[in-house]
């Protein structure tokens, strides 16, 4: 049975009466220890689906159909206390900038073995001997002493390893980690996004990586599901999305990344246009508007998502070579 089941979910803003779906009847699934990127430029409803995960989307957000099950249990069913007790300990998040998840008046050592007291209900010399070996792991010299420090002692790649640990600290069956190294530079996202996959492997967490580069997460995750307009438009294994997309849209966010398997001479081609606003309404295909592919029925009727990609006309092996 897969950890996490994500199945038909619809999340909508209600503003003064007035109802906005922000996510279309979304599905997924994530098999325990495994790495699902979800991928989609902002407003795609990425984030939003992840959030209701947790418990977390805020008031005006409703999900308004579809089930969430973690491990056999349904989220949706849970109060806001029993949804509070499953994050920490079954469930935890890295955001994209740790300065706004960290308390910066308390020392990095307290925020991490409270989650381990917590959770875990060890004592507080305990808490403090797994906090050492929590830094450690996630490559931190001198634990003992950062232990003491408060989080503007660090820099932003450490303060997102900092996060890493309180995430693990309760050994949680997943983490979801919402554009988790978006502020840092090229180099420290690599590292991070290495060494926050290797952990989950090592714990045996599974991991949804929330991200808008596709690029970035072709080595890292085992399957991707892209978004796009609140939809899935195309689900796969990564190294299928990466190498044979079906729908334009992924074929567009390749194309916007440098590669190392393409000649570096050829220019980076962004997609045309700007992402779908949810609060305009777009007969047919989401993606239409921005679609080199469109054709007439695009416009009008909305594609069953098949095979892998929701579009009338997927991409394969030779029309990719023939565009
Ligand atoms: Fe493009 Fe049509 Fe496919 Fe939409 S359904 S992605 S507009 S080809």
């Amino acid at each position: 049975m897969p950890l996490l089941v994500v199945e038909n979910l619809s999340i909508s803003l209600f503003d003064e009466g007035h109802e906005t779906q922000l996510v279309d009847r979304i599905s997924y699934q994530v098999e325990q220890g495994e790495t699902l990127a979800i991928v989609g430029e902002s407003g795609s409803g990425k984030s939003l689906s992840s959030l209701s995960v947790m418990g977390l989307l805020a008031k005006e957000l409703r999900v308004t159909s579809g089930r969430i099950m973690l491990d056999g249990e349904d989220l949706l069913s849970l109060s806001s206390e029993e949804m509070r007790q499953r994050r920490g300990r079954d469930l935890s998040m890295v955001f994209q900038e740790p300065m706004t998840s960290l308390n910066p008046v308390r020392t990095i050592g307290s925020q991490i073995m409270e989650s381990i007291e917590e959770n875990l209900g060890f004592s507080r010399s305990a808490a403090r001997t797994r906090a050492i070996e929590l830094l450690q792991e996630v490559g931190m010299a001198d634990a003992e002493r950062r232990l003491r420090q408060y989080p503007h002692h660090f820099s932003g790649g450490m303060r997102q390893r900092v996060m890493i640990a309180i995430a693990l600290a309760a050994n949680p069956k997943l983490i979801i980690a919402d554009e988790p190294t978006t502020a840092l530079d090229v180099t420290i996202q690599a590292q991070i996004l290495e060494l926050m996959t290797r952990l989950c492997r090592e714990h045996g967490t599974a991991l949804v990586l929330i991200t808008h580069n596709l690029g970035i997460v072709a080595r890292y995750a085992q399957r991707v599901t892209v978004m796009y307009g609140g939809r899935i438009v195309e689900a796969g294994r990564a190294v299928d999305l990466y190498h044979r997309p079906r729908h334009p849209y992924t074929e567009g966010l390749l194309r916007s990344v440098p590669r190392l398997d393409q000649d570096r001479t050829q220019p980076l081609r962004p997609i045309q246009g700007s992402p779908a606003d949810p609060f305009m309404k777009i007969t047919g295909c989401r993606f239409h508007p921005r679609c080199p592919y469109a054709a007439p029925v695009c416009r009008e009727t909305k594609p069953a998502f098949e095979a892998g990609a929701a579009c009338h006309f997927p991409l394969n092996q030779e029309s990719r070579d023939a565009s």
